[in-house]
This record gives structure tokens, sequence and C-alpha cells, in this order.
């Protein structure tokens, strides 16, 4: 920066020139030196080359042989699966343990401070479509607007979800709507069979009961017969693999025995 004052200006470079005699003196006879200013200049083209033809060789390689490093990454994940496991399971808790720091660590409906089962809730719904996006947890937004997020315990999030209607059907024709019904009757049935109630605390509420598979693999076999399968299977009187579970009760046996994807994590929570 110059000074506004002319004479002040012209003081002040006289002194930093007499101060820095010698380099200010190098550094003019590299300027004018030409030819190695070109060597200079050639030097650092070459390296820009060499930098851009790496990356092109290395985008080929990928290129043509796309198949091979498939097969080398899925090698390498089965090899070190636990490994993998552990490690996106402990980045997801070091994730959450952030978001309750931001939200707090208690619902806010009924006040449970299990840190086990508690989940993060969109306040005015939408969750689906934020979660289908990315498919992280939505912790730069959380941060940016914590005012759109709260945290419940499942039992209050799914009867959030049933009076706010919030998972809306997408087919909305008549025959989609007889299905339904027909889904809705089966579900109600299987509900009698297996008792009506939570078998752990008891609790009534049909909206937060979730039929459970005792011995987990839950997730599995929903991929191989559907839940409609799971119904059919249950109205056959095969209903020993299945118990009915709260919500809450169902995320904390999900929790304490590692079903589902954090199998292998450390638990770091308990009541
Ligand atoms: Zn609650
Ligand atoms: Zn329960």
């Amino acid at each position: 920066m110059p000074y506004k004052d002319l004479e002040q200006n012209r003081k002040r470079c006289r002194e930093y020139r007499q101060k820095h005699l010698e380099e200010l003196r190098d550094y003019d006879r590299l300027r004018n030196n030409t030819e190695k200013r070109k060597q200079w200049f050639r030097e650092r083209d070459q390296k820009r080359e060499r930098k851009y033809y790496k990356k092109q060789q290395n985008k080929k390689y990928r290129q043509e042989h796309k198949e091979e490093l498939a097969e080398y990454n899925k090698g390498y994940q089965d090899k070190n699966k636990a490994q993998l496991q552990k490690y996106f399971a402990n980045r997801y808790y070091t994730l959450k343990e952030k978001v309750f720091v931001i939200l707090g660590s208690e619902c806010s409906n009924c006040g449970c401070n299990d840190k086990r089962i508690l989940q993060v809730d969109h306040v005015n719904g939408h969750g689906y479509s934020e979660r289908k996006t990315s498919k992280k947890i939505p912790f730069k937004n959380i941060e940016k607007n914590p005012e759109k997020y709260q945290i419940l315990c499942p039992n209050c999030n799914w009867i959030k979800k049933s009076e706010n209607m919030e998972s809306k059907p997408r087919l909305q024709t008549k025959r989609a709507e007889q299905k339904r019904e027909r889904y809705y009757a089966k579900k109600r049935k299987a509900f009698d069979i297996l008792g009506n109630k939570c078998v752990h605390c008891g609790n009534t509420d049909h909206r937060a009961l979730q039929i459970d598979h005792v011995n987990g693999n839950g997730h599995k076999e929903l991929r191989q017969i559907n839940l409609n399968g799971v119904l059919n299977k249950i109205l056959a009187e095969e209903k020993e693999e299945y118990q009915l579970l709260c919500a809450n009760c169902n995320w904390k046996k999900r929790y304490d025995k590692q079903e589902y994807f954090i199998k292998l994590a450390v638990p770091t929570w308990s009541e």
C-alpha cells in the first residue's frame, strides 16, 4: 500500500532499497538474464505437461481395466469386511454424537433419553427425499439450520408419521386402494395372532407396533420374500420366528444384538 502523502512514500521506498540492496541486485540480475529466465519457464511448462500426461494415462488405464479393478476392489472389501464395517460404524456413531450436541439428546415429545434409539426427525416431513439425494446423514444441513430438525424416539416418530400422513401412497387409483385395504386387513389379522401388544413393555399403540424377527436376519428375509410374504407366513401359523415389538424395544434389541448395518460395531451407549 503506497502512502497517500507522496513525499513520505518516496522516503519509505528509499529506505527499503537501502535495506535490501543486495537482494534486489540479485533479483535484477536474474530478471535481466534472459537465458536463465527462459530455462525457468521451460522447466515449469515441462512439469505441467508431465502432470497432465500422467492424469490422462491414469484415466485411460482405469477405463481399459474397469472389470479387473472392480474385481480387485471387491476382493479387498471381502477380505477386510470386519475392519471396514467397524470403521463405517464408528464414523456413524461419532457423527451422531455431534448431532446430539447440536439438537440435544432427548426426545422432544416424551423426554426419553436413551441414546441407543434416538432418531433425527424432519419437522415438516420430506425426510425420504432428502435421504434419497444424499446418502449420508445430512449433517451439514443440520449444522446450517437446526430448526428444521428435532430428536424423537422411534415410538413418537412413527406416531407422528401416521398422524401427519407423512408417507402418502404413491398410486391413488381404485385398484391400488383395494390392494392397500387387503394388505391392512392381513396386517390386522397377523397382529391379532401375535397378541396385539409389545412383548417387552406391553405397549398397545398400533401405530408404533412392528413385527420383529426373533433371530435377526429380518433384512435378508425381507429382500427374499417381501413384507407380504412374512404376513402370509404368520397367517399360515408359522409364527415361532416372529414377535410383536414396539419401535423403541425393536431399536434397543437391534442395537444390543448388533443386527442390521451396525454389525461388529463397538456399542458405545448404554441405558
Ligand atoms: Zn418420544
Ligand atoms: Zn415395547
